[in-house]
C-alpha cells in the first residue's frame, strides 16, 4: 500500500488515505473484550476497537517516511470526524477538513484512521463493521476529491459471484443505484452505507484490489448518453431469507396490517410480501424475513392466525432469493419474461416475484439457486459484457 501511495504522491496527486485495521484485528479485539465482560458497554468497546485503526495509521505513515514520502497520521477524533453518540454504530454528522487541507498544502500525505470518530463530548465512537468505507467516502465528499478508491480483497464488482459462475465478469462501471441493490442483496464488496453516501454526494467510487494492479470497477452516476449500457448489470442472490405463509384469511381491510404489524413491532424486518385472493374470497399472505428471525416470526404469526381464523401457517427456510439488477430495465421491455423463460427452461419453479424499477427478484427453492444463477447469467449474456 505504501508503494502505491508514494507513487500516487510522486505523480503529483494530493492523497488522503483512510486505513482500516489489519486483517482479523477487530475480531481479535472483540474477543478480548468478551473475555473481560459478557456485554461490554458500547463506550468502552469503541475505545478498544478504535485502536486497530490507530495502529495502521502510524505504521503506514512510517512506511511512507521510509520511502521519502512525507506523511502525517490522525485518529478520527484528531481530524474531528464528528458523529452522533450511538456507540458501535455511530453516524457521521460533520467532518472538519481544515487540518487535512493544510497538511495537503504542505505536501503531506494524510493518513486517517477509518471507522471512528468522536461525539460532541469527545467520546470515541465507531461506525459499525466495515465502517472504514464510510469514513473514506465521507472524507472524499468533504474534500471534494476526484475519486474515492476502495482497496479490498477482490479486484472489483462482478456480474455475479465468481464462485458460482466461472464466467462471471468484472464490471468496468456500475451505477450507485445498481451497486446499492447488489450490496443489499448480499454482494458484500462494500458497506451499504458507504454506497448510499457516495450516491448522495456523487462521489465517484472505485473498487480495486489491494494485491493486484488493475482498473477495478467504477461506481458512478448513470450515464444517460450511454446507449450501449447493458440491460442487466448483475445477478445478486441470498440464502439468508425464510418464507412464511398464512392461508385462508378473510379478504377484508386491515388484514395485512393485523398480520404484519406484530411482526414489525417485534423488530423483525420483512422483505418480500405477496398477497393473493382466491375464488372463495379468502386470501393468502406470504412474506420473507431473515432466516434467523423465522422461528420468532412463525410464533407471532401463529397467534395472529388463530385470531383471524386462518386455515394454515407454513414456514420454509430452504429458499433463496435471486435478483437481476440493471438500470437498463427502465427502458427495455421484456426483461421479466426473458428471466422467467430462462428459469422455466431449467425447470426452476418460481415461488414469489417482486420487482422494483431496476430489479426483478424471485424466490425459489434453495437447491436450484446455482443452476438458476448460471441460467440467467447465460440468458442475459453477462459473460460477454
Ligand atoms: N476494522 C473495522 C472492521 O473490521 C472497520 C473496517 O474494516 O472497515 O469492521
Ligand atoms: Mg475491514
Amino acid at each position: 500500500m505504501a508503494d502505491r501511495v508514494a507513487r500516487w504522491r510522486a505523480e503529483g496527486n494530493d492523497v488522503v488515505v483512510v486505513v482500516s485495521a489489519m486483517s482479523g484485528e477487530t475480531n481479535r479485539l472483540i474477543a478480548l473484550a468478551e473475555q473481560c465482560q459478557a456485554q461490554p458497554t458500547g463506550r468502552e468497546l469503541d475505545v478498544l476497537l478504535s485502536t486497530g485503526e490507530q495502529v495502521t495509521t502510524a505504521l503506514l505513515s512510517m512506511a511512507l517516511h521510509s520511502r521519502d514520502c512525507p506523511a502525517v497520521s490522525y485518529t478520527g477524533g484528531q481530524v474531528r470526524v464528528l458523529t452522533d453518540s450511538a456507540h458501535t454504530k455511530a453516524r457521521i454528522k460533520n467532518i472538519d477538513h481544515e487540518r487535512i487541507q493544510t497538511d495537503l498544502g504542505r505536501g503531506n500525505v494524510v493518513v486517517v484512521a477509518g471507522f471512528q470518530g468522536v461525539d460532541e463530548h469527545n467520546n470515541i465512537t465507531t461506525l459499525g463493521r466495515g465502517g472504514s468505507d464510510t469514513t473514506a467516502v465521507a472524507l472524499a465528499a468533504a474534500l471534494k476529491a476526484q475519486e474515492c478508491q476502495i482497496y479490498t480483497d477482490v479486484d472489483g464488482v462482478y456480474t455475479t459471484d465468481p464462485r458460482v459462475v466461472k464466467g462471471a465478469r468484472r464490471l468496468t462501471k456500475i451505477t450507485f443505484e445498481e451497486m446499492l441493490e447488489m450490496a443489499s442483496l448480499g454482494s458484500k464488496v462494500l458497506q451499504i452505507r458507504a454506497v448510499e453516501f457516495a450516491g448522495k454526494y456523487s462521489v465517484p467510487l472505485r473498487v480495486l484490489s489491494s494485491f493486484d494492479e488493475g482498473p477495478g470497477t467504477l461506481i458512478t452516476l448513470e450515464d444517460q448518453s450511454d446507449v450501449e449500457a447493458p440491460v442487466i448489470s448483475g445477478i445478486a442472490f441470498t440464502r439468508d431469507e425464510a418464507k412464511l405463509t398464512v392461508a385462508g384469511i378473510p379478504d377484508t381491510p386491515g388484514v395485512a396490517y393485523r398480520i404484519l404489524g406484530p411482526i414489525s413491532e417485534a423488530n423483525i424486518e420483512v422483505d418480500v410480501i405477496v398477497q393473493n385472493v382466491a375464488e372463495d374470497n379468502s386470501t393468502d399472505l406470504t412474506f420473507t424475513v431473515h432466516r434467523n428471525d423465522m422461528a420468532r416470526a412463525a410464533e407471532i404469526l401463529q397467534n395472529t392466525a388463530e385470531s383471524l381464523g386462518a386455515t394454515e401457517v407454513r414456514s420454509d427456510d430452504k429458499i433463496a432469493k435471486l435478483s437481476i439488477v440493471g438500470v437498463g430495465m427502465r427502458s427495455h421491455a421484456g426483461v421479466a419474461s426473458k428471466m422467467f423463460s430462462a428459469l422455466a427452461q431449467h425447470n426452476v419453479n418460481i415461488q414469489l416475484i417482486t420487482t422494483s424499477e431496476i430489479k426483478i427478484s424471485v424466490v425459489i427453492d434453495e437447491k436450484f439457486l446455482e443452476l438458476a444463477v448460471r441460467a440467467l447469467h447465460d440468458a442475459f449474456e453477462l459473460e460477454q459484457g
